[in-house]
């Protein structure tokens, strides 16, 4: 059983095999597909299966927080499986290229910005956006 699968289980969704078979595609994606990405993989699978059907389980697993859903400035939603570990991303501007990176010292920043104004951090989200450097 996947990750989202048994995610939903514990959260008490009914498991249709088209919700299934997205759970699957989902968390065997280990990049950022929108939802038209997520319904080409779900088709190979299920070629019954509907854009509609799609973004209605792509909603539903967003509202639980089984999945995370991104604004990458592209105009398309992107998801990705809410059971990796955290991680911040940078979007290629020239190729809309993701890469997912950890910095410890973003992490306390962020920490110590929330703390001076007085509350607990809970989440964040930061989305860096740039071009590649050229070589000198
Ligand atoms: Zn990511």
């Amino acid at each position: 059983m996947s990750w989202i699968e048994k995610k939903c289980v514990e959260k008490g969704l009914r498991m249709t095999e088209q919700r299934r078979v997205i759970a699957d595609v989902l968390s065997q994606s280990d990049d950022h597909p929108d939802a038209e990405e997520v319904y080409a993989r779900a088709e190979k699978i299920d070629p019954k299966i509907s854009l509609a059907t799609v973004y209605r389980t792509l909603r539903l697993f967003g509202e639980t927080g089984i999945i995370e859903t991104h604004d990458f400035r592209d105009g398309r939603a992107r998801y990705e499986a809410a059971d990796n570990d955290h991680h911040d991303h940078l979007i290629d501007v020239t190729t809309g290229d993701v890469i997912e990176f950890v910095d410890e010292e973003i992490e306390r920043l962020q920490e110590r910005i929330a703390e001076k104004l007085g509350y607990e951090l809970v989440d964040h989200r930061l989305e860096l956006y740039g071009k590649p450097k050229k070589p000198n």
